[in-house]
């Protein structure tokens, strides 16, 4: 038993150490490029606090060894702060060997600024002995990390927006975008309906069926399904076939039902 443990241990150090390497070599936003927002207001300076944190990115580059596979230790990733139109938080891909992960800085100041104001009135009601509950509960900034450096590990492997925004979201693991989801009332359909139309559906509804994946084949089988994806190149809908032993109209089938149950669960 000593011996398997001390195993266990060294294995798990090893990850750590390959870990802290990956966030070692990644460039990060320097003093000025950060000075630019945080003297925008407070709110930017609490959401870099967390988003810059080494801490949060040695823990998520650690999770996505461990669930995915590794990171290339060729692999140049840069972390930028950016804005851009649109609700997207943030953005993260590779080519290459070459990783890039933006922050919205203008879309997350102004969410946190909002949140600020939602806590300010929670505290004024609480005050009276109400109580304000979130329908939709807020973002956890750190989560974000393991979103975009999934999608730097995903690289240019070519899949379906569920699949490709699914698999980030379940391994950022925070349920907001489920909650947003069926909070707007949005049906469960089979996976194959398009949901390019409002690319916002594509994040709730493809963790949704990463949520069924892992329930089904657990979090070993959806590391083979990437090792059979992303890293070999293989199709996505064969390798699914194969990790679940089902033909793909029974998926279809048998995961609308599934997320349908766990989506209502949600609400
Ligand atoms: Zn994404």
């Amino acid at each position: 038993m000593m011996v398997g443990l001390a195993l266990v241990l060294a294995l798990g150090q090893a990850t750590d150490e390959h870990a802290r390497q990956v966030v070692e070599r990644m460039t990060f936003p320097d003093a000025a490029a950060i000075k630019v927002w945080t003297d925008q207001g407070p709110e930017y300076k609490t959401v870099l606090d967390v988003v810059l944190k080494r801490g949060h990115w040695v823990a998520a580059v650690k999770a996505l060894e461990e669930r995915l596979g590794p990171f290339g230790d060729a692999w140049a990733i840069e972390v930028k702060l950016s804005e851009w139109g649109g609700t997207h938080v943030a953005r993260g891909d590779r080519i290459g060997e070459k990783g890039e992960i933006a922050f919205n800085m203008r879309r997350l100041g102004e969410y946190e600024r909002k949140l600020r104001d939602f806590r300010k009135q929670a505290e004024e009601l609480r005050k009276q002995g109400k109580r304000m509950t979130w329908k939709v509960p807020p973002i956890k900034y750190e989560r974000i990390l393991h979103h975009e450096l999934t999608h730097v590990l995903q690289g240019e492997y070519a899949s379906p927006g569920w699949f490709h925004e699914g698999l980030a979201s379940w391994m950022g693991g925070d349920l907001n975008y489920v909650k947003a989801f069926t909070v707007a009332k949005k049906p469960v359909q089979s996976i194959e309906v398009d949901l390019s139309a409002d690319p916002d559906d594509e994040y709730g509804r493809g963790m949704l069926f990463f949520l069924w994946l892992e329930d089904r084949v657990r979090v070993a089988g959806i590391k083979k399904l990437y090792g059979a994806t992303v890293v070999e190149g293989g199709d996505w809908k064969q390798a699914l076939e194969e990790a679940t032993r089902l033909e793909w109209a029974k998926i279809v089938e048998v995961e609308r039902a599934w997320s349908a149950k766990r989506a209502a669960s949600a609400e």
